[in-house]
């Protein structure tokens, strides 16, 4: 297994820039996922680790080795992409034993391969049959297979679930998150599905328009997005963000929301970051679904909210609260259930709120 290491890599198509100045790091063993929105870049960097595109500018280190020009079946790595590709008219096995046989590798030592990959993958029962004759799920974990008997450094994936349905997707978001432990594989895996990049990764880099917002830990990238771009990407629902503006008022920090909806008091120390670090007092105000309360009696932190609808998810109740031209979502438990247009008094948790630069976008620390 292997570090992949990607420095300063730009890639143009015409005029696209497709990624930009982007750098990461995928240490041995580890799961990394590309999460963003179609057409940010995920795959042109996907294929240009994998050799399929070569970088106009920057570098891409396999194990410390710089392979920029280094043909993609000299990288040892495997791709394993949304659709199957599987040989149709052979068997599952002939079609895992096909990369194996390319290489001319001996027939007992291919037998005791697939023999492995396929207990660890569950499909020994599947050897003797065709793809028409497999499951979405059954084709996807033969597509592994087939990479998996090459024993590569780096596994790359594009997409792999996307094809099945919702079910099985989960079933094998987890499978697949169990096996790359189990194997101890080096993994960079590309979706735009936040909750799969979450469910999944040990750390994620968020890209935007071909630039990497953020690259963290599943927590770190949920708890202290470093832009507007990430807070309201991942998360579902997604992060409540409001316009405020930031004033002293009596010798207090506040934040005035909306079109003087509600106003919250800060510390002063978050002021005075406000003050050192915005751009000016123009500001968004991120809070999450959970991070709202709604409470039966008023309180002095509480404001008055209307309840504009509520959506009742099984497990947990999305209620959407309208507070003067701002609608707030709340996460609450399936037993609170107001009545649409109710006034109702909500809190939101202030250690748990993220401010925003509303020129920059970036997140205030
Ligand atoms: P998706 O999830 O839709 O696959 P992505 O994040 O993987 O999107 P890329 O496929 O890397 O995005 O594409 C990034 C940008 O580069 C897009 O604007 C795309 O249209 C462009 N692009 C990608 N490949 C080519 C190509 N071969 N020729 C021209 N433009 C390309």
């Amino acid at each position: 297994m292997a570090d992949v290491r990607v420095q300063n890599l730009t890639k143009r198509f015409d005029d696209v820039v497709a990624v930009k100045n982007l750098s990461l790091e995928c240490k041995d063993r580890e799961f990394m996922v590309f999460l963003g929105p179609s057409g940010c870049g995920k795959t042109t960097t996907l294929r240009s680790i994998a050799g399929l595109e070569h970088p106009d500018e920057g570098d891409i280190y396999i194990d410390n080795n710089q392979v920029n020009d280094l043909p993609p079946a000299d990288r040892d790595v495997a791709f394993v992409f949304q659709f199957y590709a599987l040989y149709p008219h052979m068997t599952v096995y002939d079609n895992m034993a096909f990369p194996l046989k390319a290489v001319k590798m001996p027939k007992p030592e291919i037998e005791q391969r697939i023999k492995e990959v396929s207990a660890v993958l569950r499909i020994e029962r599947l050897l003797n049959r065709t793809p028409s004759k497999l499951s979405g799920g059954e084709m996807q974990r033969v597509a592994l297979g087939r990479a998996m008997v090459r024993r590569p450094k780096v596994f790359l994936m594009d997409e792999p679930l996307t094809n099945l349905d919702a079910k099985l997707r989960s079933e094998m978001r987890a499978e697949l998150k169990r096996l790359q432990k189990d194997i101890g594989a080096t993994t960079i895996y590309v979706t735009h599905d936040q909750l799969e990049a979450m469910s999944m990764g040990d750390k994620i880099a968020v890209m935007n328009q071909g630039v990497a917002q953020q690259i963290g830990t599943p927590g770190e990238v949920y708890d202290h997005p470093a832009s507007l771009f990430v807070a309201s990407f991942v998360g579902s629902p997604a992060m409540n963000l409001l316009d405020c503006e930031y004033r002293q008022e009596d010798g207090k920090s506040v934040l005035i929301v909306g079109e003087n909806d509600f106003i919250l008091t800060i510390s002063d120390e978050l002021g005075k970051k406000i003050q050192d670090d915005a751009t000016d007092s123009n500001l968004i105000l991120g809070i999450r679904a959970e991070d709202v309360f709604v409470r039966d009696e008023a309180a002095e932190d509480t404001v008055q909210a209307e309840v504009y609808v509520v959506e009742p998810l099984g497990s947990e109740n999305i209620i959407d609260l309208r507070i003067g031209e701002n609608m707030l979502k709340v996460k609450t438990l399936p037993t609170v259930q107001p009545d649409i247009g109710q006034t109702i008094d909500m809190w939101l948790d202030k250690n748990r709120m993220h401010l925003f630069d509303k020129t920059t976008e970036k997140a205030i620390s």
